[in-house]
């Protein structure tokens, strides 16, 4: 079944990182979960509640924010 394949390749692409919160600076204070060079859902710090939206690429989220 495809929908079956689907979740297999889903799973095996996934990547867990604990990256350092951008705003606050706490270590590996966020959990993110990337699939595909993007990430899944909400990766929030743990804390400050610093919030990395569902759907970029981690690193240029990261090196837009140290510019602005
Ligand atoms: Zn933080």
């Amino acid at each position: 079944m495809s929908v079956f394949a689907d979740c297999q390749d889903i799973r095996k692409m996934a990547v867990f990182k604990e990256i350092d919160c951008p705003k606050c600076g706490a270590k590996e204070s966020i959990e993110v979960i990337e699939r595909d060079n993007l990430t899944t859902g909400d990766s929030i710090c743990d804390q400050c509640g610093f919030t990395i939206p569902e759907g970029v690429v981690l690193e240029r989220y990261l090196d837009e924010l140290k510019q602005k």
